[in-house]
């Protein structure tokens, strides 16, 4: 009875000392949209493509950010490059590269297993619109922001701007 009573006493005391912390910290308050949040280096948002730092897009159209998505939401078509018309720096690119964000749980393994860092997710995280084709990204969507879009992924899997 009296370990039951401690008990008791003891997670009383705990929940209050959590109440009393939380009356004496400032609350974090912001003026969205005015002050946008900082978010956290690990959170995953909309999808980027990257360029080399030649300018050439970093996707070689092999298609491993496609297979393993688990809900099937990149579509990616893969063409040759040529002299004349050299997109990437390997054999191939990204004639046609989409992604449904609508389909997208963020989860991150596109990133994982692209070969080259081509495709992050970044911050951005305002992504709401009335049209539901906007959700589909399309490669020029998702080769435009931020400039220069070049960004490295570390040993974590967390992405920053180059
Ligand atoms: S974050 Fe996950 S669900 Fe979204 S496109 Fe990448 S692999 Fe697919
Ligand atoms: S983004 Fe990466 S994994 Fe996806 S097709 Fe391009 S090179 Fe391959």
């Amino acid at each position: 009875m009296f370990a039951s009573a401690f008990d008791g006493i003891k997670n009383l005391l705990i929940g209050l000392g959590v109440t009393f912390k939380n009356m004496t910290t400032e609350p974090e308050t912001f003026q969205y949209p005015e002050v946008k949040r900082d978010m956290p280096s690990r959170y995953r948002g909309r999808h980027f493509l990257n360029r080399d730092e030649n300018g050439l897009e970093k996707c070689v159209g092999c298609s491993l950010c496609s297979i393993n998505c688990p809900v099937g939401c990149i579509h990616v078509v893969a063409a040759e490059n040529t002299e004349e018309n050299r997109v990437s720096p390997g054999e191939r690119y990204a004639a046609v590269y989409e992604i449904n964000i609508l389909r997208c749980i963020y989860c991150g393994y596109c990133e994982e297993a692209c070969p080259v860092d081509a495709v992050v997710l970044r911050d951005h995280y305002e992504l709401a619109d009335y049209d539901r084709d906007t959700f589909v990204l399309q490669k020029d969507d998702l080769l435009k922001y931020p400039e220069p879009n070049q960004f490295r992924v570390n040993y974590l899997g967390n992405t920053s701007k180059v």
